[in-house]
């Protein structure tokens, strides 16, 4: 054994080759990305290989990206491709991908310090703010994504409106209970946040939508008058701009004089759709959302940088911080060398210790601009209406909700026949992704089972739905046979 082991390369030459030979291959991944199936399913014994026990010995770096090579990067999930459509994802970007390999490489930390890291996420912050058109003092944070983005703003709603020291009490001497709302097309994630806020998910408030799938205002008033008579704590209301089964954005500008005239906290949801800011077809629909108090935006989706990247904004920047600040003798701040500065990021969320994923989104946006990020936008919402107009106009086809920003739900539906359309459109949904010919992903709305396209990639083309068209019909007449 030598006497200095670390984990550096011994031969540093073989490691350039290796680091070479991966970029050269991510390279041609995204050039043969089109050609290739979208997913590949795993057989038994490719999945027995990760059964394996814990090596005691170690390999050389190049055997163990030949492992990579064989054994993982054929089965990838597949968002990078263009016929991608699951779930609401993006497309990831080179600039991005590399950027996280200088933060890893770096080993940086953004959780506190006085160092570049600070000013990097301060800058995008301040992107992020003049792009909400939120105030120059409000506060922000980058965070893992959607879900940590409403976490955070959940947690300020309720620190500002219990009207107690809730952090000091917790709810145990809670006079009365707090109610949070949101329509029944509000993300799952923020249910979830106000389970673990204490909040409890019977108190939080899911109020009917109209056809087009936004919030009825109306009974929302309703349901608040009647919460207070009933002696209960209206807190916070939680708008989406842009909802996960249909994209529909809630009238943002509605639910902010409700909540200005209630003196409630105004969070608003915007994973999907509040990035779409940057684009100027979109940005005009989003009315309203400047006046919320917090606001939860999804960079990993939309602005397409490498998972993780989220983002939140807090109108107070006070309010923000004193939710979660605490500082102990070891993390007080000096007033020269590294441990100086103001404003650690670790004060205004829930770690202490962070990865600095505000670099990989400063990179892209200084690479790509904010114009051509947002025509990336406009041209997916162009695509959408593309695609709702193939589904209108073909007489196997039913377009089964309204077309909100990028997200279009339909199945295949020959009326002549009378047939259990929900088996035969799950069986169409599965065939399309076991072919690897298109991945969409589906929902169910009036008991009616959809395919759902939402469509957050840069790189699909008109005619990539043209084909998913055609697939959709060819083998719907199939499977109904
Ligand atoms: C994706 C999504 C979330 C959750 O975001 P993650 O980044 O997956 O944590 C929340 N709300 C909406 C509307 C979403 O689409």
């Amino acid at each position: 054994m030598k006497e200095y082991e670390t984990l550096d390369h011994e031969d540093w030459q073989a490691t350039q080759k290796v680091g070479h030979l991966m970029i050269d291959d991510a390279i041609s991944f995204l050039q043969e990305l089109r050609d290739k199936p979208v997913w590949v399913p795993m057989k038994d014994e490719d999945k027995a290989f990760f059964k394996t026990p814990m090596p005691k010995e170690g390999l050389s770096p190049d055997q163990v990206y030949d492992l990579y090579r064989e054994k993982i990067s054929p089965f990838i999930m597949g968002n990078p491709h263009p016929r991608f459509w699951a779930w609401y994802m993006g497309s990831g970007s080179m600039m991005g991908a590399m950027a996280d390999f200088l933060t890893s490489i770096t080993n940086s930390n953004a959780g506190a310090g006085n160092y570049v890291g600070q000013f990097i996420e301060d800058q995008v912050i301040t992107w992020m703010r003049n792009i909400m058109t939120y105030p120059e003092d409000a506060s922000g944070i980058i965070v893992s994504g959607g879900s940590m983005a409403n976490f955070v703003g959940l947690a300020v709603a309720r620190h500002v409106k219990a009207g107690f020291d809730i952090r000091k009490e917790g709810l145990q001497t809670s006079p009365r209970q707090m109610t949070f709302y949101a329509s029944t097309e509000v993300h799952s994630c923020n249910q979830k946040a106000i389970e673990l806020l204490g909040i409890g998910a019977a108190y939080f408030r899911r109020i009917p939508v109209h056809t087009d799938y936004t919030i009825n205002l109306d009974i929302l008033k309703e349901q608040i008058a009647r919460d207070r008579l009933d002696g209960y704590q209206p807190v916070c209301i939680i708008g989406s701009a842009g909802t996960v089964n249909t994209g529909a954005i809630d009238d943002l500008n509605g639910l902010a004089d409700i909540c200005a005239s209630e003196d409630m906290w105004y969070h608003v949801d915007g994973a999907i759709g509040a990035i779409a800011m940057i684009s100027d077809v979109v940005r005009p629909r989003l009315s309203g959302i400047e006046r919320s108090d917090s606001v939860a935006l999804d960079l990993h989706k939309w602005l397409h940088i490498p998972f993780e990247a989220g983002c939140v904004l807090v109108k107070n920047r006070i309010s923000h911080r004193d939710t979660f600040n605490l500082t102990p003798e070891y993390l007080e701040q000096n007033i020269r060398g590294l441990a100086s500065g103001s404003n650690w990021y670790s004060e205004y969320g829930l770690q202490l210790s962070r990865r600095l994923r505000a670099l990989k989104i400063w990179m892209c946006i200084k690479e790509h601009g904010i114009s051509k990020l947002g025509r990336m936008i406009t041209r997916n919402v162009d695509q959408a209406a593309h695609l709702e107009k193939l589904i209108l106009d073909h007489s196997e086809l039913e377009l089964m909700a309204p077309v909100g920003l990028d997200i279009i739900c339909y199945r295949y539906n020959l009326p002549t026949k009378n047939q259990d359309l929900n088996r035969l459109n799950r069986e169409i949904l599965i065939t399309l992704h076991e072919k690897g010919w298109a991945i969409p992903s589906y929902t169910t709305l009036h008991g009616q089972y959809c395919i759902r396209v939402a469509i957050a990639n840069h790189r699909s083309r008109y005619e990539d739905f043209d084909f998913l068209v055609a697939k959709t019909v060819e083998l719907g007449q199939q499977l109904s046979k």
